[in-house]
C-alpha cells in the first residue's frame, strides 16, 4: 500500500508506545490502534514478534539487536524518529513494557520536543507489575506490602559507570521498603542483594526470580536475599528477568495462576492450517502450552467455482447437502455470500456433517444440521444414511479435489443422486529447510498434534526435508480422531493421544491428561 502523504513542512507524529511485557494479549487497544496506522515502527529487542503482527503495512526497523549490525547507540535512534517524523505521517516507536519505565522513552520524547516533532505516549503494560502478577506475586498486598519501588540493576552496557550509578541508588531507602521490583538485575543480583543486606534488610527476606514473564517459556524460582542468587545461577536464569523482593513473594504458591496451568511450559506443534490453526493455537495457549505452528496443509480455492456456482444457483433442486470437511463449509458459505444467499435459501433442504467440528461452523452462520456423523468419519456417515432417505433424492456434496471415492459410491447405491462439486485444493506447502526449522525452534516440540490425515502425512514429508524426521518422529504425537490416526501411523509417527471426542476442545484436554499423567 502507498504511503499516505503528508503535507510539506508538516512533521509527522511519533508514538511512544508500550508492547507490555510478552504475551501479545496484553498490548493496549490504543497500542494496537497506533500499529495499524503506523507508516514506521522502530522496535526494542523486548518487543514479542507476534505484536507485530498488528502492523503489516509498516515499514519495521529493529533497532534493538546487539549483534551483526552493532547495537544502535540512544543518540542515532533519536535521531532516526526526527528524520522519519519529517517524511511520514504515522511513526511508531516500539518498546518493551511501558515507555517510560526503564526505557529510555522520556529521553526520546526530550530529543523529538527539541527537534520540534510532536509526539504522543501511549503506557504499556509494564513488566514490573505484570511479571510477578504472572507468577503469582501481587506487588503490594495490605497484609504484605503497602508501596513498592522499581529500581533499577543496571545491566544495560551503554552506560558508564555502571558501579558508580548502583552506588548512587540509596540502598539504604531501598532495605526499608517493603516490596522492590528489579529490572535488568541478573548478573548483578548477587551484589544487589548483598547491598540490602548491609543497608538492614534481613537475609531471611523472600525473594523470586521470573525468567521471560508472561511468555510460555516463563520460568521461576524463589528463595530469601541468601539463596537466591545461588539458585538463580544454577537454573541459568539469564534476561529478561524480574526480581522480586518482599514478603509479598510468600503469596506465590496460593495465588500461582499461571505456571500451574495443565500444559504450562509444554511446547506443542499445530499443524493445521489458517484461521483453524489459530483456534487450537489458542486453545493449548489458553491451557499455558506454547503452540508452535507449521502449516503442514495449504487451503486453495479450486480451479473453477462454476460447479459449485451452478449447483448453488440451483439449491432449490436439492434435498440433501453434506459437508465432510470445515474447508468445505468455509468454501461454500463463502460462494453463497456471493449469491447473497443466506440460511433461508436453504431451509427446504436437509444438512449433513460429518463431526462436531464441521457442524459447529456450519451452526454459528446459522445453517442447522439435522445429521451428525457418529464416529466422525465419512465412511460412518455413508451408513447412517437409510436407502429409503436417499431414494430418489437430490444430494450436493461440496468437497476437495482428492477424495475418497467409497462414500460418494455409497450414497449412489442407495439411490441418490449426487452432485460431486470441488470447493478446494489442499496441498502440501512449500517451504524452505530454514522456514520449517525456525517454526519448530531449537529443541524437539514435546508433543505433535494433527487433526487430518493430510497433515501427518505432508508433515512427515517435511521433516524429512528439513532432515529433522529421525529426531521427530520419536515425538508422542495427538490425532483427532480414528481416521487421521491411522494415516498418522501410516506416515511413521507414535501417536500417543486421540480424544473420544473428536473436537479441538476435547483434543487439547486429551492432551492435558496425557501430560498429567506423565508427571
Ligand atoms: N520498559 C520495560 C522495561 C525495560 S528494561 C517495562 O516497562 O517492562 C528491560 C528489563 O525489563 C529487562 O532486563 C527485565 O528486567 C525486564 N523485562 C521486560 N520484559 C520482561 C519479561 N517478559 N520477563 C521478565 N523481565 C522482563
Amino acid at each position: 500500500m502507498a504511503l499516505k502523504t503528508k503535507p510539506k513542512n508538516k512533521p509527522g507524529t511519533v508514538y511512544l508506545v508500550g508492547a507490555g511485557p510478552g504475551d501479545p494479549g496484553l498490548l493496549t487497544l490504543k497500542a494496537q490502534a497506533c500499529l495499524e496506522r503506523a507508516d514506521l515502527v522502530f522496535f526494542d529487542q523486548l518487543v514479542n514478534p507476534e505484536i507485530l503482527r498488528h502492523c503489516p503495512r509498516a515499514k519495521r526497523f529493529d533497532v534493538g539487536k546487539r549483534g551483526h549490525r552493532g547495537h544502535f547507540p540512544q543518540e542515532k535512534i533519536a535521531k532516526l524518529l526526527v528524520q522519519a517524523a519529517r517524511r511520514h505521517r504515522v511513526v511508531v516507536r516500539l518498546k518493551g513494557g511501558d515507555p517510560f519505565v526503564f526505557g529510555r522513552g522520556g529521553e526520546e520524547a526530550e530529543a523529538l520536543r527539541r527537534a520540534g516533532i510532536p509526539f504522543e505516549i501511549v503506557p504499556g503494560v509494564t513488566s514490573a507489575v505484570a511479571v510477578p502478577a504472572y507468577a503469582g506475586i501481587p506487588v503490594t498486598h495490605r497484609s504484605f506490602g503497602s508501596s513498592v519501588a522499581f529500581v533499577t540493576g543496571h545491566e544495560d552496557p551503554e552506560k558508564p559507570g555502571r558501579r558508580a550509578l548502583a552506588a548512587a541508588i540509596d540502598w539504604e531507602a531501598l532495605a526499608r521498603l517493603p516490596t522492590l521490583v528489579l529490572l535488568m538485575g541478573v548478573k548483578t543480583l548477587e551484589e544487589n542483594f548483598a547491598r540490602l543486606v548491609r543497608a538492614g534488610r534481613s537475609p531471611a527476606t523472600p525473594a523470586a526470580i521470573v525468567e521471560w514473564g508472561t511468555y510460555p517459556r516463563q520460568r521461576s524460582r524463589v528463595g530469601d536475599l541468601r539463596s537466591l542468587p545461588g539458585l538463580a545461577k544454577r537454573a541459568g536464569i539469564r534476561p529478561p528477568a524480574v526480581t522480586v523482593v518482599g514478603d509479598v513473594v510468600r503469596l506465590k504458591p496460593a495465588l500461582d495462576w499461571f505456571e500451574t496451568k495443565p500444559l504450562f511450559g509444554r511446547r506443542v506443534l499445530v499443524t493445521r492450517s489458517g484461521d483453524r490453526a489459530s483456534e487450537l493455537s489458542r486453545s493449548l495457549c489458553e491451557a499455558g502450552a506454547q503452540a508452535l505452528e507449521l502449516p503442514a496443509l495449504e487451503i486453495r480455492p479450486p480451479r473453477s467455482w462454476a460447479p459449485l456456482d451452478r449447483a448453488i444457483a440451483a439449491i432449490e433442486d436439492y434435498d440433501w447437502l453434506i459437508f465432510t470437511s470445515v474447508h468445505a463449509v468455509e468454501a461454500f458459505l463463502s460462494r453463497l455470500k456471493k449469491f447473497r444467499k443466506g440460511p433461508r435459501a436453504l431451509t427446504h433442504l436437509k444438512i449433513a456433517a460429518v463431526g462436531p467440528v464441521t457442524a459447529q461452523r456450519l451452526e454459528e452462520a446459522g445453517f442447522p444440521v439435522s445429521r451428525l456423523g457418529e464416529s466422525f468419519t465419512s465412511e460412518a456417515l455413508g451408513r447412517s444414511f437409510r436407502a429409503r432417505e436417499l431414494k430418489g433424492k437430490r444430494v450436493l456434496f461440496p468437497r476437495a479435489e482428492v477424495a475418497r471415492e467409497a462414500f460418494v459410491s455409497e450414497l449412489r447405491r442407495k439411490g441418490a443422486s449426487v452432485e460431486v462439486a470441488v470447493a478446494y485444493r489442499s496441498r502440501a506447502p512449500r517451504l524452505s529447510r530454514r522456514k520449517i526449522r525456525a517454526a519448530l525452534g531449537e529443541d524437539a516440540p514435546d508433543l505433535l498434534t494433527f487433526a487430518s490425515g493430510a497433515t501427518a502425512e505432508n508433515l512427515a514429508r517435511l521433516l524429512r526435508q528439513a532432515g529433522l524426521w529421525e529426531r521427530l518422529r520419536k515425538v508422542p504425537a495427538a490425532a483427532i480422531g480414528p481416521v487421521t490416526r491411522a494415516a498418522a501411523r501410516r506416515a511413521g509417527f507414535k501417536v500417543a493421544v486421540m480424544p473420544r471426542a473428536h473436537t479441538i476442545e476435547a483434543l487439547v484436554e486429551a492432551v492435558a491428561s496425557y501430560f498429567s499423567k506423565k508427571k
